[in-house]
């Protein structure tokens, strides 16, 4: 860290009650280690109103805590709109948007879904297929309805839920991005468990360097190094959350056509670009899309990149990413 060489998920230990600056603060807060980094010009203060507004972010949108606005959203499906708070209006806004342009492969009212396989929960199993069958009818994110000037979200039908656990941290580190923009804070590293916002330059100007998670290996062991000024990576990929079972994998990104976990050849998918709620919705997206359509969309997309990280070791990158990547290694190969 001190280098400014940046794991995506490895973290420095809390300096508790030491005397300022204070180099890092690691949090467990949005289901995921979260470490911010503000180097010479972290505070005590200044990690508190960070941390702060990260509980507040959680405490509005999980989907697994009692009485958040995301909580009495689901409670509410199919009986009365709900009146919530700005943020949330602003991230359902957004992933409704992610919706839109992948054709519903991204879909925040995946919940029901994301409930019924519990991955990442002691409860995680594989459903019988007659109940992801009668699950699937219930996801459809055109039956979400947002009313940005009342501040309301509507579920149409009972039994939906909304899940906003692929684009929640992509909007609270953006949040973090901005309270160090605020108090004028020159670079900072802001980790969301593998959500990464490398916010300005190294102190010497040059840029950070960031590994990106080999999607197989040990956790905070990389397949190779991007260098980045003022960005966000968000990586989506079949280690985050995830059981095995007679030898097979099954991980936290789900289909909407099939309701199994998607398969597509993909391992992982990072998005490098300038707003993590964008990277966030967009890695998670382009993961679901698969390597063509998501390659297609992140294309028609300006100053996003992309490295798709596939099962049989091969990775491609996008054009303008191709510049700042090393491979790293030698289990695996860059292909055109
Ligand atoms: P992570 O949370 O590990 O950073 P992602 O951003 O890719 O990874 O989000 C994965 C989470 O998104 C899942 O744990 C689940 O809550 C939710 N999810 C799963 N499948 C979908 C989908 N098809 N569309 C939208 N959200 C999904
Ligand atoms: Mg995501």
């Amino acid at each position: 860290m001190l280098s400014g060489f940046v794991f995506p998920l490895v973290f420095v230990p809390l300096l508790s009650g030491c005397s300022k600056p204070m180099d890092a603060q690691t949090e467990y807060v949005l289901g995921t280690i979260c470490t911010v980094n503000l180097f010479d010009r972290g505070t005590t203060e200044i990690y508190h109103e960070i941390f702060s507004r990260l509980r507040e972010i959680d405490d509005r949108m999980s989907a697994n805590k009692a009485d958040t606005d995301l909580d009495r959203i689901n409670k509410n499906a199919g009986i009365a709109a709900v009146k919530v708070h700005p943020d949330v209006v602003s991230v359902v806004s957004e992933a409704l948007h992610f919706a839109d342009i992948s054709d519903g492969a991204f879909d925040p009212s995946v919940g029901p879904l994301v409930n019924l396989w519990g991955i990442g929960t002691d409860g995680a199993h594989i459903p019988e297929s007659q109940e992801i069958a009668k699950t699937l009818p219930l996801i459809n994110w055109r039956d979400v309805v947002v009313d940005p000037k009342a501040e309301t979200v509507y579920l149409k039908r009972p039994g939906m839920r909304l899940d906003l656990g692929a684009i929640a941290k992509g909007y609270a580190a953006d949040e973090v991005a901005r309270i160090v923009r605020d108090h004028g804070i020159p670079r900072a590293i802001i980790d969301l468990g593998g959500n990464v916002l490398a916010y300005g330059s190294k102190k010497d100007g040059s840029p950070w360097r960031i590994g990106i998670q080999d999607p197989l290996g040990n956790r905070g062991s990389y397949i190779g190094i991007v260098q980045v000024i003022n960005k966000t990576l968000v990586t989506s990929g079949v280690y985050e959350r995830f059981f095995i079972k007679d030898g097979k994998r099954y991980h936290h990104i789900l289909s909407t056509k099939d309701g199994y976990p998607v398969q597509n050849g993909l391992d992982s998918v990072t998005i490098i670009g300038d707003r993590s709620i964008d990277a966030d919705g967009l890695s998670t997206t382009v993961f679901a899309l698969g390597y063509e359509r998501g390659k297609e969309l992140v294309e028609s997309l300006l100053s996003v990149e992309a490295i798709f990280v596939f099962n049989d070791k091969t990775i491609k990158a996008t054009s303008g990413v191709e510049k700042n990547f090393k491979l790293e290694n030698s289990a695996y190969t860059l292909v055109e």
